[in-house]
């Protein structure tokens, strides 16, 4: 069985064939700079030659049709024919309250994903796109809607409530939600699967640290707490996005920097974290170099990224009655170890420590604790796509032939 996996952005389409046989990645690619001049198409068969096409993509609908037929092209593809492709799953972005788990595409769901849009006005509308285009394009061909906030809809109240007046939740469904929520139960699961248990007997802390940054909680394999919140904004200081303020810093600049809405919300997403304490970059690789010759911000804002993590990890071993293992993924967490190092330091308290040789790995999966330390310390490379696949075969088990 052949699942297509596709997320799409606002102006760009990344995609997956995975072959659920053995889960092995056929074909993957990027089509970006849909609608806009200087579209691509960068196609990478595996075990073929990658192939970049520079033509002018229009639309979604435009770039899915180029992405299938490249597939079964007789040169590049890895199929004959799209009857191959058993079906389709889609990341969203925001599932609100609606969505705990994945779902198969029908009506009544896709209406409730535009309601959504009210909460995730960037990602939403991009991935009905993609869910509108594959329909024209394979319309009997099963789709699953698999959600980012879907994983941290086990979060009791007590965690997701902010301390506003309670009818602005029952209005708006002002709330934590969480994002990145494939990937922490992606990395939740390998952990419990390397130290041979059952996520329902462990206490794990997870760190996606890329460009976007979150933490979450998953005690006895459910989510108790995570670090994003109604929005990706909430949490750490990430690469552009200022994470956790006082809220009051926002009339107050609103009013002195003459921003309006919508300009504040720019500043605090765009313009902010590493890149504004740095001045320099958003990337930690630019950040780690720049500190290292001398310069004083950029030494700051990793000591500001690392102690807020550690703040983080340490107010979920307060939340869940302590921590079983620690896991670190995406861009900084598989790269840095660095950065890991930084973050891990000081927590020997918690009967653990780095293993400063194991940890000098880099995006491949590897303990990184020292030998029988109590808390096991992981590096897990995140696989979202895998996550939406295998979501995508279970809901559609019932429909597909094998
Ligand atoms: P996202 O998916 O949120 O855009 P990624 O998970 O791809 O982000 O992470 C990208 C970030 O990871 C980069 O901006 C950079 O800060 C960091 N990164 C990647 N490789 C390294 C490395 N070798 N050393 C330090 N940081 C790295």
């Amino acid at each position: 069985m052949k699942i297509f996996v596709v997320n799409c952005g606002s102006s760009s389409l990344k995609y997956q064939l995975i072959n659920m046989v053995d889960e092995s990645v056929l074909a993957k690619g990027l089509v970006e700079r849909i609608g806009i001049d200087g579209s691509t198409l960068k196609h990478v068969p595996t075990g073929k030659e990658s192939v970049t096409l520079n033509e002018v993509i229009a639309n979604h609908s435009v770039g899915i049709k180029m992405v299938l037929d490249i597939l079964t092209d007789s040169n590049h593809g890895v199929i004959e024919s799209l009857e191959e492709i058993a079906a389709i799953g889609h990341r969203v972005v925001h599932g609100g309250e609606k969505f705990s788990d994945s779902v198969l595409i029908g009506l009544d769901v896709l209406k409730n994903i535009e309601l959504c849009s009210v909460m995730a006005p960037l990602h939403n509308p991009a991935n009905l796109l993609g869910i509108e285009a594959c329909e024209k394009l394979m319309p009997s061909t099963p789709q699953v809607a698999v959600f980012d906030t879907a994983f941290h809809q086990t979060m009791p109240k007590q965690a997701y409530l902010y301390g506003l007046p309670y009818e602005l939740y029952e209005k708006y469904a002002l709330r934590r939600y969480g994002f990145h929520g494939t990937s922490h139960k992606y990395v939740a699961q390998r952990a419990a699967d390397i130290m041979d248990e059952h996520m329902t007997n462990l206490r794990i802390i997870t760190c996606h640290l890329g460009n976007g940054a979150s933490i979450a909680a998953v005690k006895y394999g459910k989510c108790i707490d995570t670090s994003m919140g109604y929005t990706p904004l909430e949490g750490l200081v990430m690469g552009t996005r200022s994470g956790e303020i006082d809220p009051a810093i926002i009339p107050f600049l609103m009013e002195k920097e003459k921003l309006n809405a919508k300009e504040i919300d720019e500043y605090l997403n765009k313009k902010s974290g590493i890149l504004g304490i740095t001045g320099l970059s958003s990337d930690f690789r630019d950040v780690e170099q720049a500190a290292e010759e001398g310069n004083e911000r950029a030494q700051l804002a990793i000591d500001i990224f690392a102690y807020k993590v550690k703040k983080y990890i340490g107010g979920y071993v307060a939340a869940m009655g302590g921590v079983d293992a620690i896991v670190f993924t995406a861009g900084l967490g598989e790269n840095s170890a660095f950065m890991r190092d930084k973050i891990c330091n000081g927590l020997e308290y918690l009967g653990t420590r780095i293993d400063k040789e194991r940890n000098m790995v880099r995006g491949k999966e590897q303990e990184i604790s020292v030998k029988r330390a109590p808390v096991k310390i992981f590096v897990i490379p995140t696989n979202e796509e895998l996550v939406i696949a295998r979501d995508t075969a279970n809901v559609c088990k019932e429909l597909i032939k094998f």
